[in-house]
């Protein structure tokens, strides 16, 4: 029986830098200018920041405190499901019908997540058949929304993630705070691995999946070689393994662990396996999922 891992981390090299991807200014409903928001997250040591407004670009001020990386992005958000769309350089109209949003950020070489699938009283920003309905051009989906802990809903959604991943979709999951205000700061993050923080390495990390994401759980290593996985957690206590339909394929306590993927695979063949590490007062960190082929 051959496996092989498709595994993000594959081409892992360099260092991790921590950002958040969904930030709002006082340029569409955020309390702070951009210039404070910068300020706020260089202050909690971010290495990069993308700006999202509503419906706008709004461009990075200059110069730039301490050296923090930032670049545009616009949370398209008018008349339908938000939509993330990272390192925009023009405003995409925000037509009703997401599928042509989802064409024109294509078009424009633009990379896009689904936002705060389970906000709102339905739980359901985002019906799972409105996803499934759209052009399998999105890039991946936010796993955690800062503001949905405040709000209706939940702020996870790893039930989204595992039924797109059952289904053959290879996307990522990321968490973002999605600032509006001090309250909804350092809330989720995502680490992203790369050669050095340039916005082509750490957009191009974001999109090909070099990266985690964390609520307050950091690794100091996540290693794919071959067959196996390495994770060291920092602050972590268990590592919980997951596959396709979210069947739990395995738990581990400790802090480091070395698993071998065929093993906890066993006779289910899963198409993917991903991972959760979790630590004190229901803080996680998320791995992105390595994906399976059985010969
Ligand atoms: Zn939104
Ligand atoms: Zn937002």
């Amino acid at each position: 029986m051959g496996l092989r891992i498709d595994s993000p981390y594959h081409h892992c090299q360099g260092s991790w830098y921590r950002g958040n991807l969904h930030t709002h200014t006082t340029e569409s409903d955020g309390d702070f200018s951009p210039r404070e928001v910068i300020q706020k997250y260089s202050d909690q040591g971010y290495n990069w920041l993308c700006l999202t407004d509503h419906d706008k670009i709004t461009p990075p001020p200059s110069p730039l405190p301490n050296g923090i990386l930032v670049f545009s992005g616009n949370e398209i958000t008018n008349r339908g499901p938000h939509i993330l769309h990272i390192g925009a350089s023009e405003l995409i109209e925000p037509k009703a019908d997401r599928k042509l949003v989802l064409e024109d950020i294509h078009k424009k070489q633009g990379f896009c997540i689904l936002n705060h699938p389970n906000w709102e009283k339905t739980f359901s920003h985002w019906p799972q058949d409105t996803i499934e309905s759209l052009p399998k051009t999105f890039q991946g989906l936010e796993i955690f929304n800062g503001v949905v802990q405040r709000q209706e809903g939940n702020p996870q959604a790893t039930d989204r993630w595992d039924m797109l991943l059952s289904k053959g979709y290879r996307v990522w999951g990321y968490a973002n705070d999605d600032f509006h205000g001090i309250e909804d700061m350092t809330r989720g993050w995502n680490m992203v691995c790369a050669k050095d923080c340039t916005i082509d390495e750490i957009i191009g990390g974001l999109r090909e999946g070099r990266f985690y994401c964390s609520t307050g759980v950091s690794l100091s290593t996540l290693e794919v070689n071959e067959h196996t996985i390495r994770i060291i957690a920092t602050n972590g206590s268990l590592c919980v393994a997951s596959g396709d339909w979210g069947i739990e394929l395995g738990r581990f306590a400790g802090r480091a662990w070395e698993l071998d993927i065929a093993e906890l695979a066993q006779d289910r063949r899963p198409g993917y396996i991903r991972f959760e590490i979790l630590g004190d007062m229901g803080m996680k960190a998320w791995t992105q999922p390595l994906f399976l082929r059985w010969d």
